[in-house]
């Protein structure tokens, strides 16, 4: 399958192909553990997720790689402000550890409830500090850094693509940010090494060839995704946040530090989700949780619908009205799905059915990962899945096409259907036992020549849909 995406790096739609062919390394920036996702977080691993299922589906081998920032992420995304992780933990009382250990289960769970499929390597900074310092190193020897005010800053002056992703004017930007550090050549400077903190009591700090201290956090992305990836990899995702600093940086570290361009070939970015006309922001406070919403009863899966019916490139106005509408849209989705008999026998043999070539069930497949090609367009894929239900499909067809969409939906539309098969195989089954059990006593009252009792066993089962018929083996029934 030939996947098309739309590159933030040069602003334009461009046929994939990646590094390796049938290989792809993908790293996607994953959560600074101080405090619990907000909905908002949950869209951007969506993304991931749908990335790596489509490119799954379409036949890649994906090395899914996400970090755990459990250090170095400051309050404002720059270099301004208190270090999230050891604001976080002073607050509440518990070591920086405790609180990332913390966090970190409450993201896996979250995105477990979504059903986001787990990266293939989940890693955390403070296991990664000597990778990181191994890529100062090499900046450094670049003559890409310099000391100043305690901290060592990657000087952007040498590098000379930087800001190409965010398609940065550096002319402009120097006049308008406010707050610069006055150690800093250029505003744009940022830090990849800090001796020098706001906090007394540093909970977590490395020896470094620049002092005692803790790294920047662009730095941690640089070193992580190559520890994983190798020197160059396919595709970079993150939320649209992250172009004009934090991808811009790491671009500028790892290009500096290995001299190979592009560093990543594919950048894709999420919109944000916005609630109330405004950014949601976990800094800010004032968030929706995943479990917010469960609290108002909504499904984890009703919000993954949710959000699968925009395009990751367009801005999600949050409601719970919109929310409402998408868990009303899967209970019908789920109900239709319910409803059709795939004639195969036993819980967990749907599915298998052929889909015959031409046939309207293939056609809608092939829409449908058409859609997926096409930039993951998943207003589109489930517009496909909604024609499949309305066709007049054979339903071991429809089935079995449902199923491979959601392969990269992830709506566990299977498991549901499964589930509720087995429901009624459990009743039958329960059924069964209790006609067996009428039978054997028609039996015993004939033996005994009670012959009005033997009678009215017959009518009662017939009452219930079921016929009897004596044969020299013994008594057989059928449902009428
Ligand atoms: P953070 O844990 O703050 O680094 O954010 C995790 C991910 O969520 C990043 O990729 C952000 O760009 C993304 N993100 C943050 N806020 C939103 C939002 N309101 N809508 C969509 N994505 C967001
Ligand atoms: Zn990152």
């Amino acid at each position: 399958m030939s996947f098309v995406f739309y590159n933030t790096l040069g602003r334009s739609r461009q046929d994939f192909q990646p590094l390796e062919k049938g290989k792809v390394g993908f790293y996607g920036c994953g959560p600074t553990v101080y405090n619990y996702a907000h909905i908002g977080n949950l869209r951007a691993y969506i993304l991931h997720d749908t990335l790596v299922r489509a490119l799954r589906r379409g036949g890649y081998e994906v090395n899914h790689v996400m970090n755990i920032t459990d250090v170095g992420h400051l309050s404002g995304d720059s270099d301004h402000g208190e270090d999230k992780m050891v604001k976080s933990a002073e607050e509440k009382g518990k070591s920086v550890l405790e609180i990332a250990d913390y966090y970190t289960k409450a993201f896996f769970n979250d995105t477990d409830k979504m059903n986001i499929l787990r990266p293939s390597v989940v890693c955390k900074a403070t296991e990664h500090i000597p990778q990181m310092i191994e890529i100062i190193r090499r900046i450094e020897e670049k003559g890409c850094t310099y000391f100043s005010g305690g901290n060592l800053y990657f000087d952007i002056s040498q590098f000379p693509n930087y800001g190409e992703l965010a398609l940065l004017r550096l002319d402009e930007q120097g006049h308008t940010r406010t707050g610069v550090d006055e150690n800093k050549r250029n505003p744009q400077d940022f830090v990849l090494w800090f001796t020098k903190s706001k906090f007394e009591s540093r909970a977590l700090v490395w020896d470094s060839p620049w002092g005692r201290g803790y790294p920047g956090w662009h730095i941690e992305c640089s070193a992580m995704s190559m520890e994983h990836l190798g020197e160059q990899f396919d595709i970079h995702a993150g939320g649209i946040d992250h172009i004009p600093v934090h991808h811009t940086n790491e671009i500028a570290q790892s290009e500096t530090a290995f001299g190979k361009r592009p560093w990543v070939k594919y950048w894709l970015h999420n919109e944000f989700l916005i609630l109330d006309k405004g950014k949601m922001s976990k800094s800010t406070g004032g968030f929706v949780t995943l479990q917010n919403l469960a609290d108002e009863g909504f499904d984890p899966l009703d919000y993954r619908y949710f959000l699968l019916g925009g395009h990751y490139r367009s801005q999600l106005n949050f409601s719970h009205e919109s929310l409402q509408g998408a868990k009303s849209s899967r209970k019908s989705l789920m109900d239709k799905i319910r409803s059709l008999d795939s004639g195969a026998a036993g819980a967990g043999a749907a599915g298998g059915a052929e889909i015959p070539a031409g046939s309207a069930a293939e056609k809608r497949l092939k829409a449908f990962d058409a859609a997926m090609q096409d930039d993951l367009s998943t207003p589109r894929a489930l517009a496909e899945l909604w024609g499949l239900l309305k066709d007049d499909s054979p339903p071991a067809q429809t089935l079995a096409a449902v199923f491979q969409m959601d392969e990269v939906l992830g709506l566990s539309l299977e498991s549901a259907y499964n589930e509720q098969k087995k429901d009624c195989e459990n009743l039958d089954s329960g059924f069964a036992e209790e006609v067996q059990k009428l039978i054997d006593r028609r039996a015993q009252a004939k033996k005994a020549k009670d012959f009005a009792q033997a009678d009215g066993i017959r009518l009662e089962l017939k009452e219930r849909g079921v016929i009897l018929e004596d044969r020299a083996e013994g008594t057989v029934w059928r449902r009428v």
